[in-house]
């Protein structure tokens, strides 16, 4: 490797797995630089959360990083870690603002393990925008009889008003908005997305009811592909699709996957967990979080697995899945690989996920996975270390 790889190290069980995979997996096969972040908790703390701004200005300038989970702090991590100087924000939020990203979650998809949906074969990759909407929106409950209007001021004078409802008893109000730059951001870091991953892009909001609004996303997402992108996705027979979101719903289940589905925030928070959820296990959920220029930071969907965290400080042998954590540093590294025209990376990185692939298809797999495994298929239960020593034995 000549360009490094940003890596932002993380909190409780992941950085004990972190730790594992390098050494296990990593090291002994590629000559590995890193630009190192040490994002744990005490870290950020003693820096002032200083260090999380400057891995996510690191993978600005270096274009590729891969992230151990962290903690974000709550008034029950204040209790624990009682040198604590602020409630510190989630390293992801600050990441994610700086890099302008949107995050992809996609399933790591094996024979052994069918989805709920009988019909999906491969993956469906969701991407959520992460501004505005109802994350963002004002709230109002008023008693009396009366009229609520919406009204902009613009700083050079412009100024509009609209009458919302006029209601004869006590009601509930919501104003939200979002930004065209945001959108804009989305729907590029999608486009660029699709291209890299050489998948169908799809796209559903409600634009038929939220004329303005959702037709607005629409538009952009319309107009970001006719100027920029269509002849990119006709090179590589690739579709971009806009339907109802109500439409899309129906679309998907009965499809096979194999795409993205970019939705908005909203949309984007439920229906991510529903397709978590027939895929099977959060420990098999990889993120990426890209930016309109190409930018990407990989990592697992899931937490710190604070529970196995606690077992392991006992002292006990914790059976915690690393697949997503692996997947994290094969996108990554697969991505550096493809960046800078490496492509013995690429090759490394696609063959240890088949090294890993494998391993859980011979029936060795960690207890999450066993429950999930099709009726029949004959499994063996492992710890996190067996398992990366089963997976380093086929590598
Ligand atoms: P979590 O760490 O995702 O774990 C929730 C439960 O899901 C675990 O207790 C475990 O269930 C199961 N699980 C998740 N990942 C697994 C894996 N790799 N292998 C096996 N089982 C797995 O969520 P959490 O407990 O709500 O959050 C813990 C901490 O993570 C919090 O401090 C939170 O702030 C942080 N967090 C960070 C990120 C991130 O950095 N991207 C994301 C989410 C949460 P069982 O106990 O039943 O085995
Ligand atoms: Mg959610």
């Amino acid at each position: 490797m000549t360009t490094p790889i940003v890596e932002m190290d993380g909190d409780e069980m992941t950085r004990v797995l972190w730790g594992m995979i390098k050494e296990k997996l990593i090291e002994p096969f590629v000559e590995l630089k890193t630009e190192y972040y040490d994002l744990g908790l005490l870290s950020r703390n003693a820096t002032d959360d200083r260090v999380t701004v400057e891995a996510a200005e690191a993978t600005r300038r270096l274009g590729v990083a891969v992230k151990c989970a962290t903690i974000t702090p709550n008034r029950q991590r204040m209790e624990e870690y009682p040198e604590l100087k602020k409630m510190w924000p989630s390293p992801n939020g600050t990441i994610r603002a700086i890099l302008d990203g949107t995050a992809f979650r996609a399933p790591i998809v094996l024979p052994c393990i069918h989805p709920v949906v009988k019909n999906w074969k491969k993956p469906i990759t969701i991407a959520r925008h992460a501004y505005g909407d109802v994350y963002k929106a004002v709230d109002l409950a008023t008693d009396e009889p009366g009229t609520a209007t919406l009204s902009f001021r613009g700083a050079g004078g412009e100024e509009k008003t609209l009458d919302v409802q006029s209601v004869d008893g006590p009601a509930v109000w919501q104003a939200q908005h979002n930004r065209a730059a945001s959108i804009r951001s989305f729907a590029r870091s999608c486009f660029e997305y699709a291209i890299t991953r050489r998948q169908d892009l799809w796209f559903s909001t409600k634009d038929t009811i939220a004329k303005v609004y959702d037709g607005e996303f629409k538009r952009i997402f319309a107009e970001e592909y006719e100027s920029g992108y269509r002849e990119k996705f006709e090179e590589l027979g690739l579709t971009y699709f806009y339907t109802l979101i109500d439409d899309a719903v129906a679309r998907v289940v009965r499809s096979e996957g194999g795409f993205i589905w970019a939705l908005k925030n909203y949309d984007g928070d439920v229906m991510s967990d529903m397709v978590a959820a027939a895929f099977g296990s959060l420990a098999m959920m990889t993120s990426v979080l890209v930016s309109p220029d190409g930018t990407m930071e990989f990592e697992a969907s899931h937490g710190t697995v604070t529970k196995h965290y606690y077992r392991y400080l006992k002292g006990e042998q914790t059976s915690t899945n690393p697949m997503a954590t692996i997947f994290a540093w094969t996108g990554a590294l697969r991505r550096r690989g493809e960046m800078d025209g490496i492509s013995e990376l690429v090759r490394f990185g696609e063959g240890l996920e088949k090294a890993c692939l494998d391993t859980l298809q011979s029936g060795v797999m960690t207890g999450d996975l066993i429950p999930l495994a099709e009726q029949g298929f004959e499994t063996r239960k492992v710890n996190s270390v067996e398992f990366l020593e089963a997976v380093a034995a086929r590598l």
